[in-house]
């Protein structure tokens, strides 16, 4: 028996990780597509979590908005967890690329005056939103430099 899991990201060592970050956590070929997904990772693990309202707002936002800014996204979802959101993409990306889209998306965050879809035909729990902690968090995220965005793990685990 084999002591990796199926999911690439049971297998990452989330007490060595570095928040905020962005990370490849999987490529994967499909009938000879090409498919990235990233680990979009807002807080620190097991230390803090996003709020599930804000989380919520959050999702609705950045998957509106990333599609202004790309036609490769295939699905923007929040993490389990809450502290993140996974992002698949169809083509072979960096996360350089993934960063710089994501950073586009949280710019747009912080300018929206209403959540996008926030009403009981277009979500299944339409009350559970708070674009004002969505900013927030969109705002810490974007605090952080590119290069700390690429730096995903402690620098005495490289
Ligand atoms: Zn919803």
């Amino acid at each position: 028996m084999s002591d990796r899991y199926n999911v690439e990201s049971f297998n990452l060592n989330h007490t060595r990780v570095v928040a905020p970050y962005v990370r490849v956590a999987e490529v994967k070929q499909l009938n000879g597509e090409t498919i990235t997904k990233f680990d979009l990772r807002f807080t620190q693990p097991n230390e803090r979590f996003i709020p599930t309202d804000a989380l919520h707002s959050l999702e609705h936002l950045m998957a509106e908005y990333i599609r202004n800014h790309s036609d490769n996204v295939i699905d923007l979802s929040p993490m389990g967890c809450r502290t993140g959101f996974y992002l698949i993409m169809h083509g072979e990306k960096t996360p350089t690329e993934a960063a710089k889209l994501l950073r586009k998306t949280l710019a747009d965050v912080l300018e929206a005056r209403e959540v996008p879809g926030c009403s009981p035909v277009h979500c299944g729990n339409y009350r559970d939103h708070d674009l004002d902690a969505a900013k927030l968090w969109a705002r810490r995220f974007l605090t952080a430099g590119m290069e700390d965005l690429l730096k995903v793990f402690h620098e005495d685990d490289l």
